[in-house]
C-alpha cells in the first residue's frame, strides 16, 4: 500500500521492523493482508498480555455496544466504570491489602505519569524528582524528563527540567548497591541535589533493555525514601498487569509504593486506559485540576473489569505465567550458552525477559531474521542490543516453544554469518 509512504509521518517506528500491512489478529497470532501468520511476541509493546481478540471478553464487549452502553463519558459515573471500580478493589486491591484511591488519566500511559508526578510535586511543594538511568516514562515533556534516552529526549525542542537522575540497580556493576549512593547525596546538604518529591522506578526497566531491579535493592529504594520523606511511585505501565507473574511488579519485594500508575494492559482488550493509584492522604486533588477528554474509556472499563475477573479471581494465572517464565528463562540460557561466543546473557523476571547481545547491530539482524521465519519481536535498550521476549501471557506452550525456537535458529543463522561477535561496548 503506497498510502503509507504518501502520508504517514517519517515518526512511524514499529511499521519500519515489520513492513507488513496487518489485517486481523487472534491470541498470540497476526496476519497480514496477504493472509501470511505470524507469532506476535511484542504484543503491543505489553498491551495485549492477554492477547489479540481474547473470545473471554469480546461478546461481552460486543453485547455492551449492542445494547448502547455508553462509550465515552468525560468523568461522569457510568454503570461500566462503577463496575470496574468494584472489581479492581475486590479482586486486586483488597486481597493484597492495598488501600488507594483511583484517578482516571486520559488513556495513555505518559498521562498518568503525568498526573503522578504533579500530584507528588504538588504534595510535597517540592519539584525535584529522582528518576533511573534507562528508565522510561513516556515521551510528553514532564514524563519525558524522567526518561533516559537520549534519542526521545532530543526531540523535546525544549530544556527538561525538574528531575535528577540516580543509577539504576547494576548500573555500577554487580557490587555497588546504588541506594546508598541515593542515600548519601540525600543526607548530604552539599551534594548538590535538591530534596526531591519523589522517585519514579520500574521494577523491570522496559524499554532501557529489561534490566531487573533486585528484591533487595527494591526494599532497600523504598526504605531510602522512608528515611528522607520522599514518596515512591512505582510506574507499573509495562511490568504490571501480571508480566512479572503477580498483577503488580512489586509483590514479590513487598514494598508499598506511594503512587502506581497503570495503563498499557490495563485495559486487557488492547484499547486506551491509565490510572493512577495513590495513598489516600495523597489524594489532594481540586476539581478539574488534571483533567483529559479521554478520561471515561468505557469500552475499556468493561473489557479490564472483564479480564480481572476472569484472570485474576485466583493464582491459576499467576502461576501459568510463572511457569511460562521460567521455561522461557531455560531456554534463553540455553541459547546463550551456545551461541554468542559466551558474551550474550539473559535478563528478566516472569514473562518479561531478553537476550542481551551487546550489539545492536547483531539483535538487529537477529529480529529481522526472526520476522522473515513469521516472528514479530522487538529490540529493546540504549542501543537496541536487547532482544526482547514479550509474547502475550496467554500464549499456548506449542507457540511460546515455537517463538523461542524461531529466535534460536535466528540467533544460529546471525552468529554463523558473523564469525566470532565483536568485541563492542559492553551496554549496560
Ligand atoms: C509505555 C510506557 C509508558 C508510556 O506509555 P504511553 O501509553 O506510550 O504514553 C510509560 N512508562 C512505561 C514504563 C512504559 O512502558
Amino acid at each position: 500500500m503506497k498510502i503509507f509512504e504518501e502520508i504517514e509521518s517519517e515518526v512511524q517506528s514499529y511499521a519500519r521492523s515489520f513492513p507488513r500491512v496487518f489485517h486481523r489478529a487472534k491470541g498470540e497470532k497476526m496476519w497480514d493482508e496477504d493472509g501470511n501468520e505470524y507469532l506476535d511476541f511484542l504484543a503491543g509493546a505489553g498491551t495485549l498480555n492477554y492477547g489479540h481478540n481474547n473470545d473471554l471478553f469480546k461478546p461481552i464487549l460486543m453485547d455492551y455496544i449492542q445494547n448502547d452502553g455508553i462509550t465515552h463519558g468525560l468523568d461522569m459515573h457510568t454503570k461500566a466504570k462503577g463496575e470496574f471500580l468494584e472489581t479492581f478493589n475486590e479482586k486486586i486491591l483488597k486481597p493484597r491489602n492495598m488501600d488507594y484511591m483511583v484517578q482516571f488519566t486520559g488513556p495513555t500511559g505518559t498521562n498518568a505519569v503525568e498526573a503522578a508526578m504533579k500530584i507528588a510535586r504538588n504534595v510535597t511543594g517540592q519539584q525535584n524528582i529522582v528518576t533511573f538511568t534507562n528508565g522510561f516514562h513516556g515521551v510528553s515533556l514532564g514524563a519525558l524528563a524522567a526518561t533516559g534516552n537520549s534519542h526521545h529526549r532530543n526531540a523535546a525542542g525544549v530544556s527538561l527540567n525538574g528531575v535528577h537522575r540516580m543509577p539504576y540497580d547494576g548500573y555500577l556493576g554487580d557490587n555497588i548497591d546504588t541506594t546508598e549512593y541515593l542515600d548519601k547525596v540525600l543526607s548530604d546538604s552539599s551534594s548538590g541535589i535538591n530534596s526531591p518529591a519523589a522517585v519514579i522506578v520500574e521494577v523491570v526497566q522496559g524499554e532501557g533493555g529489561i534490566n531487573v531491579a533486585s528484591i533487595e535493592w527494591l526494599k532497600s529504594l523504598q526504605t531510602v525514601c522512608k528515611k528522607h520523606g520522599i514518596l515512591l511511585i512505582v510506574d507499573d505501565i509495562q511490568a504490571g498487569c501480571g508480566r512479572t507473574g503477580d498483577y503488580f511488579s512489586f509483590e514479590e519485594a513487598g514494598i508499598e509504593p506511594d503512587i502506581i500508575t497503570l495503563s498499557k494492559s490495563l485495559g486487557g482488550y488492547g484499547l486506551p486506559f491509565a490510572v493512577v493509584l495513590m495513598k489516600p492522604e495523597l489524594d489532594q486533588w481540586k476539581p478539574g485540576e488534571h483533567n483529559g477528554t479521554f478520561r471515561g474509556n468505557n469500552l475499556a472499563f468493561v473489557t479490564a473489569k472483564a479480564a480481572i475477573e476472569h484472570y485474576w479471581s485466583d493464582k491459576t494465572f499467576s502461576d501459568e505465567i510463572k511457569r511460562k517464565g521460567q521455561y522461557t528463562s531455560e531456554r534463553l540460557q540455553k541459547i546463550v550458552e551456545q551461541y554468542g561466543d559466551g558474551r550474550f546473557t539473559t535478563r528478566g523476571r516472569g514473562m518479561f525477559q531478553g537476550i542481551n547481545c551487546v550489539n545492536g547491530e547483531i539483535a538487529g539482524k537477529i529480529t529481522r531474521n526472526a520476522f522473515k521465519k513469521g516472528l514479530i519481536i522487538e529490540t529493546s535498550g540504549a542501543d537496541d542490543h536487547v532482544v526482547k521476549f514479550f509474547c502475550p501471557l496467554i500464549i499456548s506452550d506449542e507457540n511460546l516453544k515455537k517463538g523461542i525456537d524461531i529466535v534460536e535458529s535466528a540467533i544460529q543463522e546471525v552468529c554463523a554469518e558473523e564469525g566470532s561477535i565483536p568485541e563492542e561496548k559492553v551496554y549496560f
